[in-house]
């Protein structure tokens, strides 16, 4: 198993080729997943690294890291976030390297996907396709797409903005095609996928290769499965509790769960308990989810687990928390409020749409319950986003006014003179 995981790093410490397709082995405690890739691309920059978060010995009373050092809580972070440059960074360059194999070895010359205006899989979706020779097109859902059409028709002006991701998305050159939430919500997000892809193959004749949203399949989902195994080898063995990380699309969360409970089979008293947070549904569709993607990658129960369905095992193995607050990537004054503390303290930024949200939702979690959580290590799983805060930057200005202070520096002062 390390030789595997070596020979995957020995790949990044020599010259890459990132469109190469490498042949993928998976670690021997994947074999209940039937339904294996053949190639993956080595476009990441793996292993990300794994954090101790330093406590200060006189914490203020509002730190927000206050909670961990009372409970004398262990606080790591998994930094998916730096998993790539910031174009590609995030949790969905570990499922694009999976995707995107598929995209070449099926000879496709064009990608297409979809997500929210702010999407960060649409953004790492974009530049990969571009690292690896392939033309992105993406559908973006955005309230602002009635009047961002007029405005082009009627004034022949480009009104859709530069913001966050969309700066990325743009500057590769992305084909943008708009959709309302409604029109989104009407007719599904694989419909839309399924309507640009038969144009684009029509009359056009590219060779279309679709990713669902979140690159959220049975196939995408291998890149988790491969996160667990590099996880593993960085813990060396030591015991982690309870393992923290936002949930959107189920991807990251079939992989993480798959991965910790097929990975730690053997030694049951070192698995960890799972702690998903959902940010935009209910904790019921979540589990639906992770169980379909499960079937997808043709899970085999048998000689894993006596539950008798794989919902049934997803249900034992993982817990769902509700952490949507108002709702999909609209932020509360206090989530937004202690994305700016963690970073002050941390010099970590955490993104409003799904890592802010979950380490706030999971931090209430631990004030409810504190018993359950003294005395133990938690791994936040940090699944990058960072590029979220500019969407939020009227929403924050204040805050940063009261941490950063701004100053003339007086340059023609004698008192620095020496
Ligand atoms: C997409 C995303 C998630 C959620 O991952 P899923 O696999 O879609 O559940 C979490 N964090 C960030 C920053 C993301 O972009």
């Amino acid at each position: 198993m390390r030789l595997h995981s070596r020979s995957v790093n020995a790949i990044t410490m020599t010259i890459q080729t990132p469109n190469k397709l490498i042949p993928y082995h998976p670690p021997d405690f994947a074999r209940p997943l039937r339904n294996v890739p053949s190639h993956r691309l080595n476009i990441a920059n793996l292993p990300s690294p794994l954090h101790r978060i330093p406590m200060s010995s006189d914490l203020k009373k509002d730190s927000v890291l206050k909670p961990f050092q009372d409970l004398n809580i262990d606080f790591l972070i998994k930094r998916d976030d730096m998993s790539a440059g910031v174009e590609l960074g995030g949790n969905k360059i570990r499922k694009l390297e999976f995707l995107l194999a598929d995209a070449l070895q099926s000879n496709c010359d064009t990608v297409v996907t979809i997500g929210g205006e702010q999407s960060n899989h649409c953004r790492a979706t974009a530049a990969a396709c571009r690292l690896v020779g392939l033309e992105p097109h993406l559908i973006l859902r955005t309230k602002t797409a009635n009047r961002v059409e007029e405005d082009k028709m009627v004034k022949q002006k480009d009104s859709f903005g530069h913001v966050g991701n969309l700066l990325f998305d743009r500057i590769v050159g992305s084909r943008i095609y708009t959709c309302t939430p409604g029109e989104y919500g009407r007719f599904g997000s694989k419909a839309l996928v399924d309507r640009v892809c038969a144009d684009l193959s029509g009359s056009k004749g590219k060779k279309v290769y679709p990713i669902p949203v979140g690159g959220s399949n049975g196939l995408g989902t291998w890149g988790y499965i491969e996160a667990i195994h590099e996880l593993k080898d960085q813990l060396n063995g030591e015991k982690v509790h309870h393992v923290v990380f936002a949930c959107g699309s189920g991807g990251t969360a079939s992989g993480i769960t798959l991965g910790l409970a097929l990975g730690y089979k053997e030694e049951r008293e070192k698995m960890p308990e799972i702690h998903a947070v959902g940010v935009c549904d209910d904790p019921e569709y979540f589990y639906q989810e992770v169980k379909r993607i499960s079937q997808e990658m043709d899970l085999d129960l048998s000689g894993v687990s006596t539950c008798e369905s794989i919902e049934g095992y997803i249900k034992e193995c993982m817990t769902v928390h509700q952490g949507k607050g108002k709702g999909y990537a609209s932020s509360t004054k206090e989530e937004l409020s202690f994305i700016v503390n963690f970073a002050l303290e941390t010099g970590i930024i955490l993104d409003p749409v799904y890592s802010g949200k979950a380490l706030f939702y999971f931090m209430e979690e631990l004030k409810d319950h504190p018993e359950k959580y003294r005395n133990t290590s938690i791994l936040f799983w940090h699944t990058g986003g960072s590029l979220g805060v500019y969407d939020k930057i009227d929403e924050m200005s204040d805050m940063m006014s009261n941490i950063s202070s701004v100053e003339r520096l007086n340059a023609y002062s004698s008192s620095g003179k020496t």
